[in-house]
């Protein structure tokens, strides 16, 4: 008899990077497997889970092995493991879990938890420390059986060999930095939020993703086929006949659509009324100006360095970093690059700098603040920039001001860096554009103190709305109210492109806001000069722009203005501009 296929599930979470895929899942385990299902098991079932409890120990053992075999001057370790090798047959917890699922019917993996947890219960109430310091090793030891039993990989990212899509509780930016384009279709999270890192690299990618699913991990195992949905942010685990085919059909239309806007991305983003917009690309690593230039981006608006210093444990030097950035100014010139500078720590921790000791990393020792107290490191990078500046058009961006000293700071040390270079006899150009991203309330509020200090200004709605509006940008149980069209974020974004106006200089925004089409209309009518997002979105956007007219924009801004509530200026977009401003791509 053939087995009953697996019933379909929808999982709905948040659309991190757009497009569709189909294929085998492969649960990747960053942290510990702690979110398991509970099922019971029949009578005449039990002795068949308990022999996959024993299955799941034995290999769990052969790993740990595996491990000490290889690295054999490692005592100290070797001994550890020898520890946990001996912990697995532990009375207390290997007899334990069997006795569980042979008297109350319940699951391995439940059984081991609940086990585990009495264990722990139990050490912690204890007085001797060596005692307690055990509890470690029994979850260590629990895990890897729990991994064993639920099919999750221990293994690194880069290390997988087979076209999979990454199911896992979390990604770190770090961790999709390492994804191998030829193996990994796309990912999808527990964990995340609008506008994380990790969905940023996951544009970068240009692969679908699907963050803040709750419970994705528990409820895919690896091998099930799945349905990655980036545009609408659902997944849908075991499809039936009918989604799949439903799923490939609207997986070529999208790709026939991208298609098409390719094509037509090379003209330029002038609106009905003769404005000319300017549409430019973030980028995080310098391979991806191909896609800049294939989807026709007037230049760099945002060049995240950080993901440079990401993945090792020394920072670059100042060769390697001027290399990198001589590179995109050549390919991209005359068109500019804004390089900004270092926006390591918040949920960008580095390995030698991690931001483990901060409670709030968000509003700990982040971007610019992190850079004032290394000027070691902020004058090598600024060096490099200034080095690159002679070989193409570059401008600088300084993150996360939130105090008018620290532009004065980051001047100062730029001022430093070019003296430095000319006492090297080095070629370099300090002629070039200074901007400051306005991603703190506090910046908004100084933006007339502000402008008088810089060239240009660049919103960074990621952080702007995460700060004004108290919302973590990596929690999913507040991504409900991380809105950009909230009044409060509109107000800001006016008044920050009021001042610009005011003082004569630029205004520009680069958060994730300005890759929306139904946002379109009300940055033109709040007066942007540019706006830059991940490569992919700017041909849609650059179509959106030369369908509308400023001055209509303009307008309508006044309607908006009126509305209470993020709900009222949806409403009132809806009505002006309708469908024109599918989102879908
Ligand atoms: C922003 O905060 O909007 C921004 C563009 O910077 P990042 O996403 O790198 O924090
Ligand atoms: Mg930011």
């Amino acid at each position: 008899m053939s087995k009953p296929a697996a019933q379909e599930i929808i999982l709905r979470g948040i659309n991190a990077s757009p497009g569709i895929c189909i294929g085998k899942a492969y649960l990747v385990d960053k942290e510990g497997v702690d979110i398991v299902a509970r099922y019971y098991i029949e009578e005449q079932n039990r002795q068949g889970e308990i022999k996959r409890f024993k299955a799941a120990v034995k290999r769990a053992r052969d790993q740990i092995r595996s491990v000490i075999d290889g690295s054999p001057e490692e005592l100290q370790r070797a001994y550890i493991l020898e520890t946990h090798l001996a912990l697995l047959k532990d009375k207390m917890l290997y007899g334990k879990t069997i006795e569980s699922i042979e008297t109350d019917g319940i699951n391995a993996e439940w059984a081991l938890k609940q086990v585990v947890s009495n264990i722990k219960a139990v050490f912690l109430t204890m007085a001797d420390f060596y005692l307690k310091e055990r509890v470690s090793d029994i979850v260590h030891v629990s895990d890897s059986i729990m991994r064993n039993l639920v099919g999750v990989k221990a293994e690194k990212i880069a290390d997988i060999d087979k076209r999979v899509i990454l199911v896992a509780r979390d990604l770190s930016p770090a961790d999709t930095s390492q994804i191998n384009l030829k193996k990994i279709m796309g990912f999808i999270t527990d964990r995340g939020g609008k506008a994380s890192h990790t969905g940023i690299v996951a544009q970068a990618l240009e692969i679908p993703a699907v963050v803040g699913l709750n419970y994705a991990t528990s409820r895919i195992k690896s091998d099930n086929l799945i349905i990655v949905d980036g545009n609408a942010g659902n997944v849908i685990v075991n499809p039936d006949e009918k989604s799949l085919v439903e799923y490939e059909e609207r997986k070529i239309n999208y790709q026939q659509y991208r298609a098409v806007i390719t094509r037509e991305s090379h003209l330029s983003a002038e609106t009905t009324d003769g404005i000319q917009m300017q549409v430019m690309a973030n980028i995080e690593l310098p391979e991806e100006v191909v896609s800049v230039k294939n989807y026709g981006g007037d230049g760099i608006g945002l060049y995240r360095t950080e993901f440079q210093y990401m993945n090792r444990t020394i920072f670059p030097n100042e060769k390697e970093l001027f290399e990198k950035y001589k590179d995109v100014v050549e390919v991209m010139a005359p068109k500019p690059v804004t390089i900004r500078t270092l926006d390591i720590n918040g949920d960008k921790a580095v390995a030698n700098q991690s931001g483990q000791d901060e409670a709030n990393p968000a509003l700990g020792l982040r971007s610019i603040r992190y850079c004032l107290r290394k000027p070691d490191v902020f004058i090598t990078q600024l060096r490099a920039i200034l080095r690159a500046a002679a070989f193409g058009n570059v401008r600088i961006l300084f993150p996360m001001i939130s105090a008018y000293f620290e532009i004065c700071e980051a001047k100062k040390l730029l001022d430093q860096a070019a003296e430095s270079l000319e006492k090297d006899g080095l070629p370099y150009n300090r002629e070039i554009e200074i901007g400051i991203m306005i991603e703190v309330p506090s910046a908004v509020v100084l933006a007339d103190f502000l402008a008088d200090e810089v060239d240009f200004f660049s919103i960074g709605t990621n952080d702007l709305i995460q700060y004004a509006l108290a919302i973590d940008r990596l929690n999913p149980h507040v991504a409900h109210l991380y809105q950009p069209l909230d009044p409060a974020v509109i107000r800001l974004v006016k008044q920050v492109a009021d001042v610009a106006k005011n003082k004569g200089i630029q205004v520009f925004m680069c958060g994730e806001m300005a890759a929306v089409a139904h946002h379109v209309p009300l940055l033109l009518g709040l007066g942007l000069d540019e706006l830059s997002m991940n490569p992919q979105s700017i041909p849609h956007i650059k179509r959106v722009i030369r369908s509308l007219s400023v001055s209509d924009a303009q307008t309508f801004m006044q309607k908006v203005l009126t509305k209470k509530t993020a709900r009222g200026v949806f409403g009132v977009l809806k009505e002006a501009y309708g469908d024109m401003l599918d989102d879908r791509y």
